[in-house]
């Protein structure tokens, strides 16, 4: 070829480069998304009704797991187009038909996480290319994106035929509750940053308390766990016999004496239970954590420090709280046959009872949780202290000066006997606990005391 018919051509690809360019945002020649998604449903895409159904924005995992196990194979795609966001399927189509507006990219993913420490690569904005069968599927899922104004995940589908889509729309709400990542995880929500809904979950590890870990009178945890684990190692019996799974306990009593700690040990004993927790304004997201239980049971509903939800009134509702209200209700309207526990937990019942009397079966069973008796501070040392060196006689004599403290004042008593230890370069024994005992006795320290739910000396 003679040297300047190499320019003129070279010329002639450059400017055809340049136009490219210049018809493409993001540099790069793409491949059109439309003919992709042609290719692969053997159709035109136009010709096809879109199917769309929406989901809360923390089911994006399960979403995504839904679609996969719904598809005999699939592959995911991207798109690039800064507005593509604002755009249906339907008009993505039509506007990815001219030459380089949306072109194939990367997958946007968002992180979520599935389990303390695993977090799930999901899908945030996507096309699946999946195949059953002999159906042909596109299904574009996207997250949540509060911050713009999307508040659910949101999923469109394009079948080649009709009624291929209405089956996998129907079977989604299963395969959502089948491959859900939350079951069996301890979850806890609050308000989104940005949106009206739930944020992301934030799991939580399991607790490992033990029975010997909770030091209660006699009787008091035996007639919890009858009423939490029982009824579920009793389903059949009971379900045989129409009676009620949905079960609410009411563990009430001073602070620190081990309310806390007795749903940690139910958590333990529970190891396949959902567990939602909510404390303090969370708990207006009562309603999303029934529907999860309901959905993931069975399931532990935590309902922490009720009381303070319950102080406020309001005079729309009778003079009630309108959150108590919202709380009641949500207990009641979920399915009596449903495997659900709700545990509510508080320091003050008498603000509660009025609430829980005028509508009963709300709670099954109302547990006092009381201040450690003699025999209950005795333990408590022994638990809390076994590398302590006592004798009887202290031990007694601490004992019988520490009446009216709770469980949480008995820890700290081992805790600064054996720092006092500690400072003195030797290890713990009799000496410290007296003093620790008398330090924290003492008037100086009136505001610890009340801090740790003790009474004054008496
Ligand atoms: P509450 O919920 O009644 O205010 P917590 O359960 O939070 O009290 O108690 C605080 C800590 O004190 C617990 O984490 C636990 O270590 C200890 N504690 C409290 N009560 C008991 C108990 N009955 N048996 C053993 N430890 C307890």
């Amino acid at each position: 070829m003679p040297e300047h018919d190499e320019v003129a051509e070279f010329s002639r690809l450059f400017l055809a480069f340049l136009e490219r360019m210049h018809e493409t945002p993001q540099g790069i020649a793409r491949e059109n998304v439309r003919d992709r998604l042609r290719e692969h449903l053997q159709v035109e895409p136009e010709d096809l009704p879109v199917v769309a159904a929406s989901f809360p924005s923390f089911d994006l995992p399960n979403v995504q797991l839904a679609l996969e196990s719904w598809f005999d194979s699939s592959e995911v795609i991207g798109l690039v187009g800064s507005d593509r966001g604002h755009h249906s399927l339907a008009d993505l189509l039509e506007l990815g038909a001219g030459r380089g507006r949306f072109g194939i990219g990367a997958v946007d993913y968002q992180r979520i996480a599935v389990d303390v420490g695993v977090e799930m690569d999901c899908v945030a904005f996507g096309f699946f290319l999946g195949r059953q069968g002999e159906d042909r599927y596109v299904a574009l899922l996207r997250a949540a994106n509060p911050q713009f104004g999307r508040q659910e995940v949101e999923l469109e589908v394009l079948a080649t035929s009709r009624d291929a889509g209405d089956r996998l729309m129907k079977a989604l709400p299963d395969l959502i509750r089948e491959h859900n990542v939350f079951r069996g995880k301890v979850i806890s929500f609050e308000r989104h940053e940005f949106g009206h809904g739930v944020g992301p979950f934030r799991l939580h590890p399991r607790p490992g308390v033990s029975r010997d870990d909770v030091v209660l009178p006699a009787g008091v945890l035996e007639r919890v766990e009858r009423e939490v684990i029982g009824v579920a190692e009793h389903r059949e019996a009971l379900l045989r016999g129409g009676q009620h799974l949905r079960r609410g306990v009411l563990l009430y009593g001073p602070p620190g004496t081990g309310k806390t700690h007795t749903v940690r040990y139910l958590l333990s004993r529970l190891p396949e239970f959902t567990v939602v927790l909510l404390a303090g304004t969370s708990i207006r997201y009562v309603g999303e954590a029934c529907s999860l239980a309901r959905k993931l049971q069975p399931a532990l509903v935590v309902l922490e420090d009720c009381d303070l939800i319950a102080e406020a009134r309001d005079h729309l509702h009778g003079g009630e709280n309108p959150l108590l209200f919202q709380v009641l209700n949500e207990m009641d309207g979920l399915a009596e046959d449903a495997d659900v526990a709700f545990l509510l937990t508080t320091n003050r019942a008498d603000i509660l009872e009025p609430a829980l009397a005028e509508r009963p079966g709300r709670v099954d069973l109302a547990v006092e949780v009381p201040l450690p008796d003699a025999a209950g501070r005795a333990r408590l040392l022994s638990l809390y202290g076994p590398t302590l060196d006592l004798s009887p006689a202290v031990i007694d004599e601490v004992v019988s000066a520490t009446e009216g403290t709770t469980a949480s004042f008995t820890k700290e008593l081992v805790r600064r006997a054996v720092l006092l230890a500690a400072e003195a370069g030797t290890s713990p024994g009799d000496t410290h606990l007296q003093a620790a005992t008398a330090e924290l006795l003492s008037a100086r320290d009136t505001l610890t005391r009340r801090l740790l739910g003790a009474a004054d000396p008496r």
